[in-house]
């Protein structure tokens, strides 16, 4: 890079590393994820060693935190608060130890975690607590004494008359922060993006009674003047801090390598969904005190100490394109089509934008910058652009009026958001019918993939589900990439799949909205394709949890005259239609007490689990719901039940205990 170019990439970044800088530590309303913010601070970092002429004193790269709030007195730090140096993967753990061991010799590490909240400080003369802070820039934070005091784990007088600055990290529980947020969107506010943002929104606030709402906690993790307190290592430190009646974090461990700090890591990351508070990351601390002086200080951080951050969970990337694919619905979805990014740990280089209305609410631009996360940990998904990171270079995206696979018109039905190709004929239909036919939990025929069928389509061999039934081998030996062997495999499969029983099948059809689960509850009730085809909306409607519009979209498919002769011609290649699973009991076979009644089970069962009890009560006709109403004919009362006790008396119900019940159960 040449230095002109470098300069200009430095004021570009200054300005948008100082912008996030702000939302996050003074308006504690980041826009961005923190992954790009370390990339950014990286990318500046990376310039600065290049060019050292372009490292001037007001780089974010030499400051810590934000700017101090006005509206808080100020207050001076006994000794600075600073900030990490961070390491991304074991790489950079092993850079760490080696630079630490080049500079003192052999060393033991403290590690602890990496509580994600807000650093603050609490100062005590004489054993009582008389002032707490933020840590602002790091020399000087506001006083937020009076929010602080409403966390309960800060002693308001410590157990020995000591006067000394303590350090820690305050912090909401995700309990908390799920409720918070909860209702803040019940009263249309807007939710706090994350529980750090949350704690440090609550805690720099000028009315204490709001913090004292918040459920904040505190982990404490050292003592300004240890060096003072007869301490001699980090260890020892979090121990004395225990004695002096604070709350430390005890997923704390002493190890001698950094090996054993990796597998500590490891440890760590598959422990961290069970932890009450969220942790951003781990830090490892050179453990003695001594040596800890020895190594001292950057501008910014200490030189004994480095937070390793989990893998991002939100990231940034460029959207390339966007990608239209039709489903077997003939809905048309688009697809994000992003540069390659980790996210979580794998890689991703697609996300669904489900419909044309979530491009436009999102302003999803072709060039954009976006950030991307995996929701429920697994699907990716757009989550915003970065508005301020475009160049003028980015591309309105509109959606085209003919279906990208067979031209013809699209339609947006009613009500609903995506658009459709509404040509029966239409290939990419037909291919995601049969794939979805095939697929693992409707008629799970092993070895036929997407990319066979997508063969078989293209070569003409199969255009309806029927035809899968009239392969032979010597059309399928003749495939691209198909042997003798998996041909007669594939055979096998086929044919194996007749066997099925009614639910698969009818899941496999396709029908509108008729899921797998639906698919059973059917096939259990009617038994066989034929009472299916002659049920009425009624008849259907009357099958539990199958609604209107299931039952429209049922009574529709089995009017089409071109779907009965498919499911003939299925029955004549032999494929079965009946069902073939545990019978439900019918209310009238059934000569037990529950048959036909409606019951509720509350409070704590001491023999039977609740679902155990339930089924049981099912399979001898009985219903279980989950409230008490008029229509519930008996409750059983476990242990300590509660409201729902309390409405079966008002509504002068039968309650039965447990005991009863089972008796009832056994007879
Ligand atoms: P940091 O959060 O990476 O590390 C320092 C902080 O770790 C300390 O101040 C302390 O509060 C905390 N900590 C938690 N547990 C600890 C323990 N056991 N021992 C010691 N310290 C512990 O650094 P920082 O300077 O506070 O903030 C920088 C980070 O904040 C960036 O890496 C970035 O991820 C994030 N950030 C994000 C944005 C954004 O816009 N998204 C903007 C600015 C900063």
């Amino acid at each position: 890079m040449e230095k002109e170019v470098a300069k200009h990439r430095v004021e570009q970044l200054h300005a948008l590393i100082n912008k996030y800088n702000y939302e996050y530590h003074t308006l504690d309303d980041p826009s961005v994820p923190d992954s790009e913010y370390d990339k950014l601070m990286k990318e500046l970092i990376a310039i600065e060693e290049k060019f050292p002429e372009l490292k001037t004193p007001d780089s974010p790269s030499q400051r810590v935190g934000g700017a101090v709030l006005d509206a808080f007195q100020k207050v001076q730090h006994k000794t600075p608060m600073l900030s990490l140096g961070n390491a991304f993967n074991e790489e950079d753990l092993r850079d760490f130890d080696r630079r630490v061991r080049q500079a003192v010799g052999d060393v033991d590490y403290n590690v602890e975690l990496k509580i994600d909240g807000l650093a603050v400080s609490l100062r005590y003369e004489n054993g009582v607590f008389v002032r707490g802070a933020t840590r602002g820039d790091g020399t000087t934070g506001e006083d937020i004494s009076e929010n602080l005091k409403t966390i309960r784990n800060i002693p308001l007088k410590m157990n020995r008359d000591l006067s000394i600055e303590v350090r820690g990290e305050a912090f909401m529980p995700k309990r908390s922060f799920e409720q918070l947020n909860k209702v803040r969107i019940e009263r249309e506010e807007e939710p706090f993006a994350n529980p750090r943002n949350a704690a440090a929104g609550s805690l720099r606030q000028l009315d204490p009674k709001i913090a004292a709402k918040r459920n904040l906690d505190i982990f404490v993790y050292s003592i300004a003047e240890l060096d003072e307190m007869g301490v001699e290592t980090q260890n020892e430190g979090l121990d004395f801090l225990d004695e002096l009646g604070f709350k430390t974090n005890h997923e704390r461990k002493k190890c001698s390598t950094i090996e054993e700090v990796i597998v500590f890591i490891e440890e760590l990351k598959t422990k961290r969904a069970d932890l009450s508070y969220e942790i951003d990351g781990i830090v490892i601390k050179v453990n003695s005190l001594h040596q800890q002086e020895e190594l001292g200080f950057t501008a910014k951080s200490p030189r004994w100490a480095i937070a390793y951050k989990f893998p991002a969970e939100e990231v940034v990337t460029t959207l390339l394109d966007i990608e239209l694919s039709v489903g077997r619905t003939g809905a048309v979805t688009p697809t994000a089509i992003l540069e390659p990014v980790k996210v979580a740990g794998t890689t991703v280089q697609r996300a669904s934008l489900h419909n044309e209305d979530l491009i436009k609410e999102k302003d999803i631009r072709l060039f954009d910058k976006v950030v991307i996360k995996k929701a429920g940990d697994i699907i990716p998904e757009v989550v915003n652009v970065l508005i301020d990171q475009r160049n003028g270079e980015e591309k309105e995206f509109n959606m085209p009026e003919e279906c990208p696979e067979c031209g013809s018109k699209l339609v947006r039905i009613e009500e609903e958001v995506a658009l459709r190709c509404i040509n029966p004929e239409c290939p990419a239909q037909i291919r995601e019918g049969l794939i979805h036919f095939v697929s693992r939990q409707a008629m799970n025929i092993e070895g036929l993939g997407e990319r066979v069928i997508a063969q078989l389509f293209r070569e003409s061999l199969v255009h309806t589900v029927a035809d899968l039934y009239k392969l032979s081998k010597d059309q399928l030996i003749n495939l691209e990439r198909m042997g003798e062997k998996s041909s007669d495999n594939l055979l096998q499969s086929i044919e194996k799949s007749k066997e099925n029983s009614l639910e698969r099948l009818l899941f496999g059809l396709g029908i509108r909205f008729i899921g797998a689960k639906a698919a059973k509850t059917l096939a259990q009730h009617f038994e066989t394709l034929d009472r299916l085809q002659q049920a009425s909306k009624e008849e259907f409607i009357e099958v539990d949890e199958i609604g209107e519009k299931m039952a429209d979209a049922l009574v529709t498919y089995f009017q089409k005259e071109e779907m009965l002769n498919l499911l003939a011609e299925l029955k004549q290649l032999g494929v079965n239609t009946e069902y073939k699973g545990p019978k439900k009991i019918k209310v009238e076979d059934s000569d037990s007490y529950f048959a036909g009644k409606t019951i509720v089970l509350t409070g704590k069962l001491n023999e039977l689990s609740r679902n155990d009890a339930k089924a049981e009560i099912e399979a001898l006709g009985g219903k279980v719901t989950g409230s008490v109403s008029k229509k519930t004919d008996l409750v059983i009362a476990g242990e300590a039940a509660g409201s729902k006790l309390a409405k079966a008396s008002e509504l002068n119900i039968e309650v039965w205990d447990e005991k009863r019940m089972i008796s009832e159960l056994k007879k």
